[in-house]
């Protein structure tokens, strides 16, 4: 199999969320190992649903396709690449899918830590604030740590043992997974694997710990950031239950069109309008810049399309190393009407005219000498 998470499901990058399901849905449905009895199936399985656990993830996706299968995985772990996955959204009708992925392709027996999930905030900022950075401050509605119990969940702050599991957080069962039926140390659900439980449980919260909150965040955006750049802000996803670690908040980035200027990577293009006698004469003309502006010699027999370069008057990369430039591109205006002052200079000039073929003329253009 292919290792790329796009091949491996058989699709193209473009793919849509519905196209995505249902080509996993196909495979799984092959290579479940309670139906295919192959002895690489179930390696075939856990491959095509970690790809289906990122490519439908709308936060992990785009990271998948920004960074590659490489870059991803430095950043995510296999519990992480599993963690919203939902298996009973696919197989509630198909196959017993019960227990998280995770624990069905790698084992249960850990503490279960029931982390927060990510969140993912969309912000739209000014051509100007990507290229100079800027602060936002946003709000966000999530289940944050609640405030009655301090996220313990626990009215009074008692725990006492859980009975399911005499306090150790584990359970022996015997379950079906796609590897077939084995005893299996699980994590005991009853106490999601803490040992401990709670006698009074916060009114507030349910004992979940969390509470629906809208926050505040001072987001500093830095200077260099491109359209649909991404932001991971650590831990300001949703609260853990119980105290158990946040999610992350990921924040993407739209950038507004400027009115001048066109941006690629980090190099900024503006188009400049001059005229005949500017570009056969050459001229000083004033350039707009992200900053102030600047004096730029057009030299005599600039053509159109000629470019200039302001070397560092691009956008900053957003490592803080450098810039890029500036281009300048010389569009060259024929008037579309004359003065009578205007016709009369041409006419002249007209007849000033080298008095050579157009053939010639053709013939010395392509060779580049005119
Ligand atoms: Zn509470
Ligand atoms: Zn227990």
């Amino acid at each position: 199999m292919a290792e790329d998470y796009y091949e491996v499901l058989g699709l193209k990058k473009d793919a849509s969320k519905e196209e995505i399901k249902k080509a996993y849905k196909t495979l799984a449905k092959k290579y479940h190992p309670d139906v295919n009895k192959e002895s690489d199936s179930a390696e075939k399985f856990k491959k095509i649903s970690e790809a289906y656990a990122v490519l439908s993830d709308d936060t992990k996706r785009p990271q998948y396709d920004q960074f590659g299968k490489e870059g991803f995985q430095n950043k995510y772990s296999q519990e992480d690449i599993f963690r919203n996955f939902d298996f009973n959204d696919i197989f509630g009708d198909i196959f017993s899918g019960d227990g998280s992925p995770f624990e069905m392709f790698f084992g249960g027996g850990r503490k279960r830590q029931k982390r927060g999930r990510d969140l993912r905030y969309d912000i739209e900022i000014e051509f100007e604030e990507a290229i100079f950075g800027c602060t936002k401050e946003i709000e966000i509605k999530k289940l944050d740590i609640c405030d009655t119990c301090d996220g313990t969940g626990s009215k009074d702050g008692k725990l006492e043992a859980c009975k399911e599991c005499n306090g150790t957080g584990q359970v022996r069962v015997s379950r079906r997974t796609p590897f077939g039926s084995f005893v299996q140390v699980t994590g005991c659900s009853a106490c999601n694997g803490e040992g401990k439980t709670i006698t009074h449980p916060c009114k507030e919260c349910n004992g979940s710990g969390r509470a629906h909150k809208i926050k505040k965040l001072k987001i500093n955006i830095p200077a260099g950031v491109d359209n649909e750049s991404q932001l991971r802000v650590s831990k300001e996803g949703e609260s853990g239950v119980r105290g158990s670690i946040s999610g992350d908040l990921y924040i993407v980035i739209y950038v507004k069109e400027s009115e001048i200027f066109e941006r690629e990577e980090n190099n900024i293009y503006l188009e400049v309008p001059i005229s005949f006698s500017q570009a056969a004469l050459g001229d000083e003309v004033k350039i707009p810049t992200l900053e102030k502006e600047v004096t730029l010699k057009i030299p005599s027999g600039t053509q159109p399309g000629d470019k200039f370069k302001l070397s560092g008057k691009g956008a900053p990369y957003v490592d803080g190393y450098g810039r890029g430039d500036q281009i300048v591109i010389v569009r060259v205006i024929t008037p579309k009407s004359l003065n009578k002052e205007q016709k009369k200079l041409f006419e002249e000039l007209k007849k000033n005219e080298d008095k050579k073929s157009l053939l010639d003329k053709i013939k010395e253009f392509a060779k580049g000498k005119l």
